[in-house]
């Protein structure tokens, strides 16, 4: 069933960041998505940034990439992953791309006559940028999320487009909030009041109000929220701590939301179904089986700079009705000498090299590829874990000795790995790698092909980094398998060690994984662990 007329929600976030306001718009989306309407999520970040792509992971999160190359906030992740959808660079709106937009308009006589301001050309630019994607994706519902919280300098502008939006369409705004608990049972509701008066002095009057907290939210602080905000009392929700995020759906619909939200639309939509995701939630909830895996890396502080491996090994194991627990390992230690890869990989069922830039850790890194081949430990890597694995054969099974990538010894004996030939010249950082899903032919009988049951792949991509062509032979002849190249064979995209689980891939299929639709080789990897487990 679709709407008649499109609808806008828009999510913000008071108090604090780091409160899922992510996921509560992604659970929103699913919840309408679930009653048969088109959703279109946009998001707003305000940094200046006109996308995340040199941002440090280390700060910021997992930099995700969508189909047509958009590097973004790995809050898009969280949608795909709900949504089962491809989303596009129209999808992610930062202040970055307002001003850049705005400027170059104005350089080019869009406004000639005139000065050019915040009130009306940009909160206008704004305006039609939500009005557009949700037209172009032919959306029911458009859901747009306002990144940072409200009483952020750099969101005013955009809160103010959204005010004014709400005098043009049908728009439902939605706050997210923190309800402290000092002991326990005494709930605190001033803070999300004076948030609220906040956004109210803004122009804007939400219409729910979904709380955080450590507690599960009281009948009596919904009904002081309710009555101070301004909000009937079946409008203040509560947002748990839950087990799996992918059950925030149904905690959500369990108290009525959906229905009110419709209702508060002013739209009708067709019956709930959202059997399957439910089914899929008890499985992640309720195991059968358990995995170790260990996934090596840099990051290893800041999980959320590896948001997408995790959550692609969620739903791999799902599919399994397995619980996959991650086991992070700093791998400088090796290099040190205080550890082994055999002492830091003992108990686990498997490794993953996730992505990476730069040279820390990498000695450390290859150290555990050795030990996962030698040993048959099942072996996923990603990205630059794939280019380790081309290292560690071509140093300990083709005896080039100090064989590298030249983004780590540019001064190699053996260049494995080398500059994409296309990214020689290039100077520019921003948006500059080898970008988005590109395709891929997988070779049949190979293991790669086996997981993925097609000889046509596509997965997306964020290198600047490739298998050096000059020694493809040489690798192949010794048992390195080329088991996926570009459609032209010139890039080689996917390798396997000709014995055990071993793949390595050069794009990050975690990327593209989705509970619903799990990354092929993540499932297979999975497996592989699972049997090796078994023996
Ligand atoms: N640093 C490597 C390259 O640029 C790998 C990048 C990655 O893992 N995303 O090719």
């Amino acid at each position: 069933m679709r709407l008649k007329a499109r609808k806008y929600i828009v999510v913000l976030g008071s108090l604090m960041s780091g409160l899922g306001k992510g996921i509560l718009a992604a659970s929103v989306a699913k919840l309408l998505q679930s009653r048969g309407l088109k959703i279109s999520p946009i998001k707003f970040d305000g940094y200046l940034n006109v996308d995340c792509g040199t941002m440090n992971p280390f700060r910021h999160g997992e930099v995700f990439v969508l189909d047509d190359g958009t590097e973004c906030d790995m809050d898009f992740g969280t949608y795909e992953r709900f949504l089962n959808v491809d989303l596009s660079s129209k999808n992610s709106i930062t202040g970055g791309k307002l001003f850049r937009n705005i400027i170059d308009k104005e350089r080019k006589g869009g406004f000639l006559g005139r000065d050019v301001q915040i009130v009306p050309h940009l909160t206008d630019e704004i305006k039609n940028w939500i009005r557009k994607t949700g037209e172009e994706q032919d959306a029911d519902v458009v859901i747009v999320e306002v990144g940072g919280t409200v009483g952020d300098l750099e969101n005013g502008y955009f809160l103010e487009a959204v005010r004014q939006l709400a005098s043009e369409e049908k728009v439902v705004f939605i706050q997210l909030t923190f309800v402290p608990s000092l002991s326990e049972g005494e709930l605190k509701t001033k803070p999300t009041q004076h948030a609220n008066r906040l956004i109210q002095s803004m122009g804007i009057h939400p219409d729910f109000i979904v709380c955080r907290g450590n507690e599960p939210l009281s009948r009596e602080a919904r009904d002081k929220i309710s009555m101070f905000c301004n909000v009937p009392p079946q409008n203040v929700l509560d947002d748990p701590a839950l087990e799996s995020i992918y059950e925030l759906p149904q905690v959500l619909e369990k108290q009525g939301m959906t229905g009110l939200l419709l209702s508060a639309l002013g739209a009708e939509a067709g019956e709930e179904d959202l059997k399957d995701w439910k089914a899929l939630v008890e499985r992640i909830k309720n195991p059968k089986k358990e995995i170790a895996v260990a996934i090596t890396g840099k990051y290893t502080a800041v999980k959320d700079a590896y948001v997408s491996v995790k959550e692609a090994l969620v739903h791999a194991g799902a599919q399994h009705s397995a619980k996959v627990n991650v086991r992070w390992v700093e791998t400088s230690g090796i290099e040190d000498g205080q550890a082994s890869a055999k002492e830091l990989l003992s108990g686990c069922d498997g490794i993953i090299v996730p992505g990476g830039f730069g040279s820390r850790g990498t000695e450390g890194k290859i150290a555990c590829i050795k030990y996962a081949r030698e040993s048959k430990m099942p072996y996923l890597g990603l990205c630059y874990g794939m280019q380790m694995a081309v290292v560690e054969w071509a140093r300990n099974v083709c005896g080039m000795d100090g064989a590298n990538s030249t983004e780590i010894n540019p001064d190699t004996k053996y260049p494995v790995i080398d500059f994409l030939p296309e990214q020689r010249g290039i100077k520019e950082k921003g948006a500059t790698m080898r970008l988005g899903a590109w395709e891929c032919r997988l070779k049949k009988g190979t293991k790669a092909y086996e997981a993925y049951g097609t000889e046509k792949i596509s997965e997306r991509h964020r290198h600047r980094y490739e298998l050096n062509n000059a020694y493809r032979q040489k690798l192949e002849e010794s048992g390195l398998v080329i088991s996926g190249t570009s459609p032209d064979g010139e890039i080689v995209e996917i390798i396997e060690w000709p014995d055990g689980f071993g793949i390595g891939t050069q794009a990050h299929p975690e990327l593209k994984s989705r509970l619903e639709r799990p990354a092929p080789l993540f499932a297979a990897f999975v497996k592989a662990c699972l049997e090796k487990k078994k023996g």
